[in-house]
């Protein structure tokens, strides 16, 4: 006879329960007509979760879980509850437009978890760990310039030690949105601490602040972001949210153990500030046709590819966008989700839910259109292409240097080369470049060498934009509009190969770059140094600019050495 072993049993059983529940639920959600959802996957977003206080949340057995503006989307159980009833009556007399779903228990259980963390958060804010809003919405408007950030951080060096903690927190986090950061460095080094603000993708030194500060500096921060205090030789990571004038600043903060101390790198997600759409990318018109024209297909893989930090995020955003209309079904699985996008239903991977089983998860939901993060190994890269052809419009990132290093890629991740022709659409190549400031950028008539390269790259343009002659471009001067920096804000330079017959035989034949390059010509995109080219006569950024992202005597994009090692440096960082 078999042993019995009780804690064998025991994890059987409730697994066996845990799955039966969740058949239950789904086969209930089925007959109730009410959509099924897993929490498990989904981001939960923890200002939704405070709609319902945690004791209302647990009596009617429900939990909001996404929110924006009026419109939440709410979990429950059992829709026949009493006080599951009475809560969502009370959300729409609120005026709340209320989208229902069944959920498990374990799922709410999970949710309602979140409520650890928001009892934590209201902690901080009303204890002495507070940080005071209305000062930074009202620093936000006297920072025009970095000198001003650096400049107010000096002037409260006579303030009384607490409250001077709190000053540096708000100036902290003012200055970044001021001056329009994406991200906020804090460096500890021997003699100080390095803060320093991502703007436009570029990294600028704001000040050294007295080492004395870091200590009780980084306690607060870390207690902001609901990271452990007296972990400090390990890597973490947490997130907090604050409101300045109605508007929702998210922070995601990273902390990695270093030698002199932990160095935190904090991100600033400003949901208002994201509007993805097509025309924001700066697309040439003939790559605005064909993508156009590729996103109207009803399945296929769309690929972006670039290095980290080359917009190929934003870009999958904008698909997305293009190609949400009512009846369209479209689901996400990211890492991290990034911004949340409204009707859309986006899941976030974790350790049991990853691109590979989420993929495969996500098809069973019968979506049309699927976004995947990042195509990193053979099992997403199968399952991808498998969606691709089975009626699924499918978007994802290549972490390679060209479009066209795509195809080598998808073979050594083990794809079937002769699948690539049958599901791959359309790849695309880019980069970021700077957008010259419209207040200050200097027009100049290019010198003989620049002439000669202007013209080099033009002379392969499959439809060159016509210009007088002599050529005007600009350059970067720098004024208080745009933070001294000569730029404001960053737009993409791309590439882009369509899979028609000629590229897919040529993948087929020798999927080797110029062999497929080759093949794509006729196809008449721009190459990333005709199209940047083209921008640089628009006057959008400055020669200087575009050739520190795309080798243009080589016709190719190529990243300096120093780009390329701040980039990985970042990308460890900010996960
Ligand atoms: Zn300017």
């Amino acid at each position: 006879m078999p042993k019995f072993d009780d804690t064998f049993n025991d994890d059987r059983l409730n697994e066996l329960r845990r799955k039966e529940e969740e058949g239950l639920i789904k086969a209930l959600a089925l007959q109730y007509g009410i959509q099924y959802i897993d929490l498990r996957g989904i981001t939960l977003n923890p200002e939704a979760i405070k709609t319902l206080s945690e004791q209302t949340s647990r009596a009617g057995n429900m939990v909001v879980f996404e929110k924006v503006r009026k419109r939440i989307s709410v979990a429950i159980r059992n829709p026949n509850n009493p006080h599951t009833i009475d809560a969502l009556a009370a959300l729409q007399a609120e005026g709340y437009e209320v989208t229902t779903y069944m959920t498990s228990s374990i799922s709410l259980e999970h949710a309602w978890d979140r409520f650890k963390d928001q009892r934590h958060t209201v902690a901080v804010k009303h204890g002495a760990l507070d940080i005071d809003t209305d000062n930074i919405a009202k620093q936000v408007k006297t920072f025009k310039t970095p000198a001003h950030v650096a400049e107010h951080f000096t002037n409260i060096r006579t303030l009384n030690s607490a409250r001077r903690i709190s000053e540096t927190m708000e100036t902290l986090f003012a200055g970044a949105i001021a001056l329009g950061a994406s991200d906020i460095h804090i460096e500890p080094e021997e003699g100080g601490i390095r803060l320093r603000y991502r703007l436009d993708g570029v990294l600028h030194d704001i000040i050294d602040l007295e080492r004395n500060l870091y200590e009780r500096l980084m306690s607060r921060l870390k207690l902001l972001a609901g990271m452990i205090l007296n972990i400090k030789t390990e890597a973490q990571d947490g997130r907090f949210t604050f409101t300045i004038t109605d508007k929702d600043v998210e922070v995601r903060a990273s902390i990695i153990p270093g030698a002199a101390g932990e160095s935190m790198v904090m991100r600033l997600l400003d949901p208002t500030v994201a509007s993805f759409s097509m025309d924001n990318l700066g697309l040439n018109t003939i790559l605005h046709t064909v993508i156009t024209e590729e996103l109207k297909r009803p399945n296929g893989l769309i690929v972006t590819t670039g290095p980290t930090g080359s917009g190929k995020t934003t870009a999958l955003y904008a698909f997305l966008r293009e190609t949400h209309k009512p009846g369209v079904k479209i689901i996400t699985i990211e890492n991290p989700v990034e911004y949340k996008l409204d009707d859309i239903v986006q899941t976030q991977v974790s350790d049991d839910y990853t691109f590979a089983s989420g993929l495969r998860a996500v098809l069973r939901q019968d979506p049309d259109v699927i976004m995947v993060g990042e195509i990193r190994d053979r099992e997403v890269a199968e399952t991808a292409i498998h969606a691709a052809q089975t009626g699924h419009l499918v978007f994802s990132t290549l972490h390679t240097n060209s479009a066209v290093g795509a195809f080598p890629r998808l073979i050594d991740l083990g794809v079937d080369y002769r699948m690539i022709g049958t599901s791959v659409n359309l790849v695309l190549g880019q980069r970021l470049v700077r957008v010259l400031c419209e207040h200050c950028k200097e027009a100049y008539t290019p010198d003989a060498e620049e002439q000669a390269l202007i013209e080099k790259v033009l002379s392969s343009h499959p439809n060159p934009p016509t210009f007088e002659t002599p050529l005007t471009i600009y350059n970067a001067v720098g004024c208080d509009a745009c933070n001294h920096t000569g730029f404001k804000g960053r737009q993409g330079v791309y590439e882009a190969i369509r899979v028609d017959t000629a590229v897919e035989e040529a993948v087929i034949r020798d999927p080797r770059e110029h062999i497929v390059l080759e093949a794509a010509r006729p196809q008449g995109i721009p190459t990333m140094a005709e199209d940047g080219i083209e921008k640089v006569l628009f006057g959008k950024t400055s020669l200087t600019e575009l050739q520190r992202v795309v080798d243009l005597a080589e016709g190719r994009h190529t990243r300096t050495p120093e780009a390329q090692a701040d980039d990985d440096a970042f990308a460890a960082h900010v996960v």
